[in-house]
C-alpha cells in the first residue's frame, strides 16, 4: 500500500474542507486505483515469521487482523478525523456501537454522567437503563439550560453526554459553555454530532473532547449502510478507546466503511443543499402549523445560538399539530411523494411520528418531559426539488384538516 499526500496530516491540515472530504485518508495499492479500494479481508499473511512477530510486538507497522486494523476502515477513519479536525478517529458498526463504546470505554462503577434529556431513543436507553446496571449513575437535564449543567455536577462526574441539535425536539445546546464547563472541571464532554456532521458543525472548535457519530445518517447520506465513529485526541483514542474496541469488537465492516468513505466525498454538497431545502420547506410549514421547531428560522428561540455554532442547521426539523396523534397520522397517510420513514440524513425526504416510532417505548410521561407531544412530526428534507415537497405537504395538510 502506498499512502498518498492525503494521509500526511501536515499536508491535509492545510487543505480546505472540501478537499479533505474528497482526498484525506486515501491509500493506493500497487495498482494505482483512482477510487479507494475495498479490502474485504478478515486476516493478513506475512512474508516471514519475523515480520508477524514484529507486528504483534508493536515494533513494525502493518495489519494483523481486521478487528484491529483494515485498510479500507483506516481510510475512512483518517478522512473523518481530517474533516472533524481531530487527531484520531475509530469507526464502529453502528451509531449505537459508537455511543456505547465512547461511554463504556471510559466509565466504571461509581462514576456519574450528566446527559441531555432530549436525545435519540437508544442514547437515552444507554443513560437510563444500561449505565445504572453497572453502577454508573446518570442525571438527565434540560441541556438548553446552562445553569442545569453546572448544578448537576458531582465530585464523581466523569462525562457530559449530549446531542445538538437534539432529536426530535431540535433543542440546541451551547457548545462553548457546556464543553468549557466540562474542561474546567476535568469532565470529558462527549458530543453526538449526527444531526449536523463536520460539514455543518465542528464541536472540537468549541472545546468538545470527544465527538461521536451515527455515520448511518448524513455521512452515508443515501440510506444504504449502518456505521458509527468516535473522534478524539490521539492519546485518548489509543489509551482509552482502543483497548475497549479491540477486545469487545464493535467494528465496522470494510464494505460499510467503503460506502461511507464514498459518501463523504459529497457530504458537504448534500448537507448544504438539504439545509437550504429544509429552510424553504420550513418556511412553508411554518405558515400552516401551530408550532414550529426549526432552529434555522428566526422564530426559534435558540436561532442565534444555532447560527453561532453551525454553518447551516441541516435537513431535519420538527413541528407540532393541535390534533394529536390522529392528525399527525392523517398527514402521514396522505403523503404522495415524501415517504413515511424514521430514518434521517437521507437524500430522500422522510416524515416520521416520533411518539409512535423512535420514542414509542419510553412511555408518555418521559416523552412529555422530553417535549415530544402526540402531535409532533419530524421531517428529514432530502435533495428533491423543494417545490415538489411543498406541494406534497400542502395537499397532505389539507386532507388532514389543517
Ligand atoms: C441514528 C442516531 C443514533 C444511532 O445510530 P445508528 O447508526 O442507528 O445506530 C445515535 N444518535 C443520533 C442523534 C442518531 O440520529
Amino acid at each position: 500500500m502506498k499512502k498518498t499526500t492525503g494521509t500526511d496530516r501536515s499536508i491535509t491540515s492545510q487543505w480546505r474542507p472540501a478537499t479533505r472530504a474528497v482526498r484525506a485518508g486515501t491509500w493506493r495499492s500497487e495498482q494505482g486505483e483512482t477510487s479507494e479500494a475495498l479490502f474485504l479481508t478478515s486476516g493478513y499473511t506475512y512474508d516471514d515469521a519475523a515480520t508477524v512477530a514484529a507486528r504483534f510486538a508493536g515494533e513494525a507497522e502493518g495489519m494483523t487482523y481486521s478487528r484491529l486494523q483494515n485498510p479500507t476502515v483506516a481510510m475512512l477513519e483518517e478522512r473523518i478525523a481530517a474533516m472533524e479536525g481531530s487527531e484520531a478517529c475509530r469507526v464502529q458498526a453502528t451509531g449505537m456501537a459508537a455511543m456505547t463504546t465512547a461511554l463504556l470505554c471510559q466509565l466504571k462503577t461509581g462514576d456519574h454522567v450528566v446527559a441531555g434529556r432530549a436525545a435519540f431513543g437508544s442514547c437515552r436507553w444507554l443513560v437510563d437503563t444500561l449505565l445504572p446496571k453497572f453502577g454508573i449513575e446518570a442525571t438527565v437535564i434540560d441541556a438548553r439550560d446552562n445553569a442545569a449543567w453546572e448544578a448537576a455536577i458531582r465530585p464523581n462526574t466523569k462525562v457530559f453526554f449530549f446531542e445538538t441539535p437534539a432529536n426530535p425536539t431540535m433543542d440546541v445546546v451551547d457548545l462553548e459553555f457546556v464543553c468549557g464547563l466540562a474542561k474546567s472541571r476535568g469532565i470529558t464532554s462527549v458530543v453526538d454530532n449526527a444531526f449536523a456532521t463536520a460539514a455543518l458543525q465542528r464541536p472540537l472548535e468549541f472545546g468538545a473532547d470527544v465527538v461521536a457519530y451515527s455515520a448511518t445518517k448524513l455521512m452515508d447520506g443515501q440510506g444504504r449502510v449502518l456505521a458509527g465513529a468516535v473522534c478524539g485526541t490521539r492519546q485518548w483514542i489509543d489509551e482509552v478507546l482502543l483497548p475497549f474496541q479491540r477486545n469487545t469488537g464493535p467494528n465496522c465492516s470494510p464494505f460499510n466503511a467503503w460506502v461511507v468513505l464514498k459518501g463523504l466525498e459529497t457530504l458537504s454538497l448534500r448537507a448544504h443543499a438539504q439545509s437550504r431545502n429544509a429552510l424553504e420547506v420550513g418556511r412553508f410549514v411554518e405558515s400552516r402549523v401551530p408550532q414550529m421547531l426549526h432552529p434555522g428560522l428566526p422564530s426559534h428561540p435558540q436561532h442565534n445560538l444555532a447560527m453561532k455554532q453551525m454553518d447551516a442547521v441541516g435537513p431535519i426539523f420538527s413541528f407540532v399539530l393541535d390534533g394529536g396523534r390522529a392528525q399527525a397520522h392523517a398527514v402521514l397517510d396522505a403523503l404522495q411523494l415524501i415517504d413515511i420513514s424514521n430514518n434521517i440524513g437521507d437524500s430522500k425526504s422522510l416524515l416520521c411520528h416520533p411518539a409512535s416510532t423512535t420514542h414509542a417505548n419510553m412511555g408518555e410521561e418521559a416523552r412529555l418531559e422530553m417535549g415530544i407531544e402526540q402531535g409532533m412530526l419530524r421531517i428529514n428534507v432530502g435533495l428533491e426539488d423543494p417545490a415538489d415537497l411543498i406541494e406534497d405537504l400542502d395537499q397532505a395538510f389539507t386532507k388532514a384538516g389543517l
